[in-house]
């Protein structure tokens, strides 16, 4: 028998979003006013990278590292060994990573893009291509670094910001039996980033993945999970994908990591770090090659760029991360930001991805050009009237190539990332209300140029003026 009124605080008819834990320990904001902030975007130059922290009130930069640490990790950082070789704090880590990732080697390092370096780093070169349903943004930089080139084959609906495509990081896979059919001998492994974050936080289905893996196996080639945010996309599955909603997380992620060859990781993301990342892969000559580049940058095998007790918070992370009271609070607290913005006709990508709310910047702000930066001039915004950090994903990301050109990226959007077990629902309804008054003002919003850029990466360190003051 089922029962309409559930008295269950997680059942969706509750307008709150229940949040699984208690605060235990408490991290001031020091207010600011808004003459304040604008005075700090200028000194920045409008680049919110360079923004101080204590400068804002509600950091939705990213949800890399900025997560809350939970008592039991705390707890598990006084287990740390600081041994240099054979710490047991990374058999600790490793069996964690194992229990879901059944990997033979299981190689530490100090965030995912060291992991995307060493890789790529063996399996790149000039000629080489490397597929991906998107690369994220330093997957791309570290592939092309290698000379190689990255290449994007998400599904038609994944480029689309407004298709209900339960799965929109789904891999195009005419597209891949095609690259592999036509350029198969420069190929040398198959990327699939889940969920997608450069698409939005998009989930990729199991069906899709078993597709890939069996394209690429065929093929000859490994596949490789980029599996930052796995819990989050083993959420979706449960939710979305027939067949899947009596079984358990952790058994949807070991059936994922199954299918793929190995995987590269961040743990600044679902392993609720603050830091650290790893490489996990079954070939055995694959790993050793990786290993000797891990000790020339990285560290001993066992430790590879952290400390032991950043391996024991890992480890208990990973074992809170698949929890369903967590993910069930998690996916649900990011679509209340996203159900809220699309409510009062703020453009969004909908459906709302697991760690982060896309707002179409291009669409919010039609008259400025993709070239004049809409997703700066909104990101800048939001930071100047209401104190918030956010990322703009667009063409000041991804719109300047190897050869020099620039041209409008897919989509202009703005990440509000959700950092995780961090804000409260209050929090989140004061986005909500700046976003109402931001509305007021959008005809008044000019863009930006670029009056310096690094070679590469170029978001993190730009310097913007204002075309409208
Ligand atoms: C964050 C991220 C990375 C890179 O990880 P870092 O720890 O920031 O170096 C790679 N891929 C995806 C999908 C990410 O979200």
């Amino acid at each position: 028998m089922t029962s309409t009124t559930s008295h269950d605080p997680a059942d969706a008819a509750y307008r709150t979003v229940f949040e699984p834990f208690r605060i235990h320990s408490v991290e001031p904001l020091r207010m600011t006013t808004a003459g304040y902030r604008r005075e700090k975007a200028r000194e920045a130059a409008y680049n919110l990278f360079q923004v101080h922290a204590d400068d804002v009130l509600i950091d939705l930069l990213t949800d890399s590292g900025t997560g809350a640490m939970s008592r039991d990790q705390w707890a598990a950082i006084q287990h740390g060994d600081e041994s240099y070789a054979g710490s047991p704090s990374y058999f600790v880590f490793k069996d964690a990573v194992q229990e879901l990732f059944p990997y033979t080697h299981v190689i530490p390092t100090h965030q995912g893009r060291a992991a995307e370096r060493i890789l790529f780093q063996v399996l790149g070169g000039a000629g080489r291509v490397i597929p991906s349903n998107t690369h994220f943004d330093t997957t791309r930089a570290n592939v092309e670094y290698t000379g190689a080139e990255a290449v994007d084959l998400v599904i038609a609906e994944g480029r689309d910001p407004h298709s209900d495509h339960p799965f929109k990081g789904n891999m195009d896979l005419d597209a891949l039996e095609a690259l592999l059919t036509e350029r198969g001998d420069t190929v040398p492994c198959v990327m699939m980033t889940i969920t997608n974050n450069s698409g939005g936080g998009q989930p990729v289905s199991m069906a899709n993945l078993r597709g890939v893996a069996e394209i690429a196996h065929r093929h000859g080639k490994p596949l490789f999970l980029d599996a930052c945010r796995f819990a989050e996309n083993a959420w979706f599955v449960k939710q979305r994908e027939p067949g899947y909603a009596d079984a358990e997380v952790p058994d949807i992620v070991r059936e994922m990591s199954g299918m793929a060859d190995g995987m590269t990781m961040s743990a600044k993301k679902d392993p609720m770090g603050n830091i650290g990342g790893w490489l996990a892969l079954n070939d055995d000559d694959l790993a050793m090659a990786c290993r000797n580049l891990l000790i020339l940058t990285e560290g001993f095998p066992t430790y590879g760029g952290l400390a032991g007790r950043d391996l024991e918070a890992l480890a208990q992370g990973l074992t809170e991360v698949v929890s369903h009271d967590y993910l069930r609070y998690r996916i649900r607290s990011t679509a209340y930001l996203a159900d809220a913005l699309v409510r009062m006709g703020v453009p969004c990508l909908t459906p709302a991805g697991g760690h982060a709310v896309y707002v179409d910047a291009r669409a919010l702000l039609p008259h400025i050009p993709p070239l004049e930066y809409p997703g700066q001039a909104l990101a800048v915004a939001l930071y100047e009237i209401g104190g918030i950090r956010s990322c703009e994903i667009g063409t000041v990301m991804f719109g300047r190539h190897p050869d020099g050109s620039e041209t409008p990226a897919a989509m202009d959007l703005v990440r509000l990332a959700i950092p995780r077990r961090t804000y409260t629902q209050s929090h989140i309804d004061y986005v909500i209300e700046v976003f109402e008054r931001v509305l007021t003002q959008v005809d008044d919003l000019g863009g930006y140029r670029i009056a310096w850029e690094p070679p590469a990466l170029r978001h993190f360190t730009a310097r913007f003026e204002p075309l409208r003051s």
